[in-house]
């Protein structure tokens, strides 16, 4: 047998869920509130949270930007494990989507570090370029329209410091990016994005076949 990561499957996957670290209240209500979102497969899955929080413990940063909040799942677990003095700058084009989920964390102990923007995310992130964060950043986590990914991967790779870590998800796009052709530009970028990061003399990348897939990127 060739030696390849395990799909989970049903059993082992409600196994998972019981092992994982215990979430905190706050992060337990947005979870529950956005499963009843008809976009709810969107949220980011519990294990993904619990590596995002992981992260950010290990790695200490003063700030974080996210592109793709969503109701704000990614973005609490994140806040939570970060530490008073530091800041998330999240960005969300729709919302609508992230009221929806504010309602619940903004009575977080943790709410103060996020300072949420919406707009475009490209257009965000050229104007944290523009600002006193360039290559202040020490993480980046990407979640939002994926045919943008290269000039999202483009704009992160200026605005992170040397030593910083970006987060791609949604890397595998449900199957996609190995199922569609060509003509599906979504797709055909991804793979593009995906082989590009491979060769980049940039950086140092990790590909974790974690929920859709997340790309994890260290810059040299
Ligand atoms: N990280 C979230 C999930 C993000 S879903 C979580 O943990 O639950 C993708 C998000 O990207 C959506 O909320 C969508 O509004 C946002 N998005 C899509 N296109 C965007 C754009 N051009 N600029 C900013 N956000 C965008
Ligand atoms: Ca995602």
């Amino acid at each position: 047998m060739r030696s390849k990561t395990n799909i989970l499957n049903p059993d082992l996957h409600d196994y998972l869920l019981t092992i994982l670290p215990k979430e905190s209240e706050h992060m337990r209500k947005l979870r529950e509130k956005t499963n009843l979102h008809p976009y709810h497969p969107m949220q980011t899955t519990p294990e993904q949270a619990t590596l995002l929080s992981w992260l950010v413990t290990i790695l200490a940063p003063k700030c974080i930007v996210e592109v793709g909040v969503f109701t704000g799942h990614s973005t609490l677990a994140m806040a939570e494990a970060l530490t008073d003095d530091a800041k998330i700058y999240a960005c969300d084009k729709n919302q609508e989507w992230t009221d929806y989920g504010y309602e619940i964390w903004q009575h977080s102990p943790h709410a103060h570090k996020v300072n949420l923007t919406i707009s475009d995310g490209q257009d965000y992130l050229n104007q944290l370029i523009q600002s006193e964060l360039l290559e202040k950043v020490d993480m980046i986590f990407i979640d939002a329209d994926k045919p943008n990914y290269q000039s999202y991967y483009e704009l992160s790779l200026k605005l992170l410091k040397p030593g910083g870590v970006l987060l791609l998800d949604n890397i595998f796009l449900m199957g996609r990016v190995v199922t569609d052709g060509d003509e599906k530009h979504t797709a055909r970028n991804i793979r593009e994005l995906n082989s590009k990061i491979q060769e980049d003399p940039r950086i140092k990348p990790c590909i974790i076949p974690i929920g859709d897939g997340m790309t994890a990127i260290y810059k040299l």
